[in-house]
């Protein structure tokens, strides 16, 4: 099954990762079942942002309590890598609990989904269509 995304945020990330580069932009998903509905920069805390990202806690947890109270669904990240390919990395599925979350991985002009889970890339990242409306 795909999951749609709106232009706006496509550009969104891809400026925010044009940005951050040398190092890896990253950041939120939010939406439904199916559905990127939003997306949010957060700092890149990692010790080596060229190559690793890490969310920074504080927000990941502002966004998960929000969750809680009715706020806005976190469905997955998002990231960039500054190297080029859209492809998770042995990095990536290290950090990636098979959830069920998405990650959409930024690289060069390409923009890919997976959802992590316990086969595909590295045994973590199944992709996923993503449909730009
Ligand atoms: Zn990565």
């Amino acid at each position: 099954m795909g999951v749609t995304i709106s232009r706006s945020i496509l550009d969104g990330m891809k400026k925010a990762s044009a940005v951050a580069w040398p190092r890896e932009a990253c950041g939120l998903l939010f939406g439904e079942s199916g559905a990127i509905n939003a997306f949010r920069e957060v700092r890149n805390v990692a010790e080596r942002p060229e190559t690793h990202f890490e969310l920074d806690p504080a927000a990941l947890f502002a966004a998960l309590r929000a969750q809680r109270e009715g706020g806005p669904r976190v469905i997955g990240y998002w990231h960039s890598h500054p190297s080029g390919s859209a492809a998770p990395s042995i990095t990536d599925a290290t950090m990636a609990a098979p959830d069920g979350k998405l990650w959409v991985i930024l690289g060069g002009d390409e923009v890919r989904c997976w959802r992590a889970g316990i086969a595909g890339l590295h045994d973590r990242f199944a992709p996923v269509q993503l449909m730009a409306i």
